[in-house]
């Protein structure tokens, strides 16, 4: 039986027009609305969300583009899936979510630009133009010169300002997400300019990004306040896009173009691209970046993988292998548990979180050998020969010899197990350069283990293990990276290669699942999706399980423990309808908890039911970890 349970528009439509209805009826008839029902014995429901997407043009005058060519490229809605399996071409498991767009477009007024431009001029830091800045001056084809000086603008608070004047444009940014498309140039306050993030350090080395990097100034941000994104291509250009490459469209040698999107000022006549292309650039940002990538992406992995029994924890457990024997401190000296917790704890507050590290020092042989075999330093048998590929032996090294590794814990705690090398640039031989990965089963996209490396070599450049940690488990409870994604409509995963190489752009965003290292944090685009993913999720499980609880013979037994699920899952589906998705998501775990409890009660199973899978994997999966971008820069 599949059920769909329909937007809060619905609902207040619906409501609106019963009011008269309501002021005779008891206040009861509310909880039995039909967007609430509660749980639903052995139902697959869908919860069907319509989102508004705000399209906001600050800056822009109607007639700079073809509306029309944007909006050709616009999703009427997205349906998130579990993207590792698709990879072996084996479906996931259904994420029981339906998100339908309804896009609203607004032309800022004159008050409401020049207050805004005003308000950068006053922000603005003036400073010598970044070495991408003079890199696109010493292009041969670029149309104009950057000039000193630049302005640097802080980034999060240009995007607290937008979304805190919002209103004055009839826009509401609380129930929807808004994307600010800014243009400056042209105006006679116009500066070049550049955008930061400053204010975060890295925990185990202190180093700052956002200061120290000419590659970490930026044209594009959203998600650290709420639900909005700004994209100004009058700023810069960058490194990020590589949108000061005005010479060369394939930047990679394969012969393809690696499609950005230049500086507004090249959409001109003999510039880097044609103007009448603005409005198809401004709608493949919309769809391939904002909505795919930020607003309501697939995760990469089954989040409800990586779950824990009724009062489990999740822990993440840390095994060190010590291969820089020539230091006095060790790989846990640049690990910091409480900062791996912490960020952890906030993106899914509804578990408890533990920590824990083992230092191997020396590492045993084996896992001395396996490293050697994954850098291919060393040319032996192993495990990995049955995959074909030394990337393998990682993990089937350590998933023969878990337990030698990980053990006692209790069965209901979820471990994730973190096996982090602390190594030298010659140690790591062929996957020097690798900071981490989160890797699945091999099998059918089911995620396994976390591998993590760190050297001296890598903390020079700013790099220690705990924003590794993070990132990575990350990945392993489900995210994936602002980067890369998947189009629901199309049905095409992709990264930031050749005709997508602009979705580097969904970095520039407030998570730490981008590789810009401007934040240590799950920012507010990674908690939506994050939440309605466990919202769904739960609430079916929940149903599954309770198929089982309502059909037993000593059903009425456990009637408290399925009430009190009822309750939860209900006000669960009210949160999600208001777009409170963090007690959504905290609701439907605990409707989990109290059915799991009645069925442990009554001897039932509360396994998943993973639907049938014919494992003929017809594609292969990309194997590629979290490599350091812009080494140099
Ligand atoms: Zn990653």
């Amino acid at each position: 039986m599949n059920r769909v349970i329909r937007s809060t528009q619905w609902r207040r439509l619906v409501l609106s027009s019963l009011v008269l209805a309501l002021l005779i009826v008891p206040s009861v008839a509310l909880a039995q609305s039909d967007s609430s029902p509660g749980l639903e014995p052995g139902a697959h429901v869908t919860y069907e969300q319509r989102v508004p997407i705000n399209l906001v043009f600050v800056g822009y005058d109607q007639g700079d583009f073809n509306m029309n060519d944007l909006k050709d490229w616009l999703p009427d809605g997205y349906a998130p899936i579990v993207r590792y399996p698709a990879f072996y071409g084996v479906a996931g498991r259904d994420m029981g979510l339906q998100f339908d767009f309804k896009y609203n477009i607004t032309w800022a007024n004159n008050s409401f630009e020049n207050d805004f431009f005003d308000y950068l001029g006053s922000i603005a830091t003036p400073g010598p133009m970044t070495d991408f800045q003079a890199l696109y001056n010493d292009q041969a084809s670029n149309v104009l010169d950057v000039t000193d000086p630049v302005g640097y603008i802080d980034a999060p608070s240009t995007e607290q300002w937008l979304m805190s004047n919002a209103h004055r444009l009839d826009v509401e940014t609380g129930m929807g997400y808004t994307i600010f498309f800014i243009n400056w140039y042209g105006r006679p306050d116009f500066q070049f300019h550049i955008y930061t993030k400053t204010d975060y350090l890295d925990p185990d080395t202190g180093y700052n990004f956002g200061e120290a990097r000419a590659s970490r100034k930026i044209i594009a941000w959203g998600g650290s306040h709420g639900r909005t994104w700004f994209y100004d291509l009058s700023a810069g250009p960058e490194a990020w896009t590589d949108n000061w490459a005005v010479d060369f469209p394939d930047l990679d040698g394969n012969g393809e173009e690696d499609y950005r999107m230049p500086p507004i000022w090249e959409y001109t006549a003999g510039g880097y691209r044609d103007p009448a292309a603005l409005g198809q650039d401004l709608g493949l940002v919309t769809r391939l970046v904002a909505i795919n990538l930020l607003f309501t992406p697939s995760p990469l992995y089954d989040p409800l993988v990586s779950s824990p029994a009724p009062d489990g924890r999740k822990v993440v457990h840390v095994e060190m292998f010590e291969s820089d024997a020539g230091r006095r401190e060790v790989g846990t000296d640049y690990l910091d548990l409480d900062f791996v917790q912490n960020e952890l704890s906030a993106l899914q507050p509804y578990f408890e979180w533990a920590t824990a590290e083992d230092l191997n020092r020396p590492p045993d042989i084996q896992a001395r050998r396996t490293l050697g075999i994954f850098s291919d330093r060393l040319s032996r048998h192993g495990c990995w020969e049955q995959f074909g590929t030394t990337f393998a032996q990682m993990f089937c090294h350590f998933d023969a010899n878990y337990g030698n590794y990980v053990s006692g814990y209790p069965a209901g705690d979820y471990v994730a197990s973190v096996f982090s090398y602390h190594v030298t640039e010659r140690r790591l031989g062929s996957q020097w350069g690798l900071l981490g990965f989160a890797d699945d089963n091999w099998v059918d996209g089911t995620p396994s283990y976390v591998f993590a490396f760190g050297a001296q070599e890598y903390r020079d450049l700013g790099y220690g293990f705990s924003d590794t940690t993070v990132h990575e488990v990350g990945h392993h409870t489900g995210l994936s990276h602002p980067h890369d994604g998947y189009d629901s409509e199309m049905g095409v995963d992709y990264g930031p290669a050749d005709f997508t190489y602009f979705a580097w752009a969904g970095d520039e965003s407030d998570s730490i699942m981008s590789y810009l290292g401007l934040t240590g944090r799950f920012g507010v685009f990674n908690q939506d999706n994050m939440n309605r993913y466990q919202f769904a999720g739960y609430l079916n499980w929940a149903n599954q399980v309770l198929a089982g609880v309502v059909a037993h013979p000593d059903a009425d037994t456990v009637q408290a423990y399925v009430d009190a699920a009822d309750a939860a899952a209900m006000t669960a589906q009210d949160a999600f309808n208001n777009w409170e998705y963090g007690a959504a998501a905290m609701y439907a775990r605990e409707a989990y908890e109290q059915i799991a409890r009645a069925a442990m009660e009554l001897g039932i199973s509360t396994e998943r039911v993973v639907p049938m899978r014919v494992i003929t994997p017809t594609g292969t999966p990309p194997k590629e970890g979290d490599p350091i971008r812009f080494p140099d820069n």
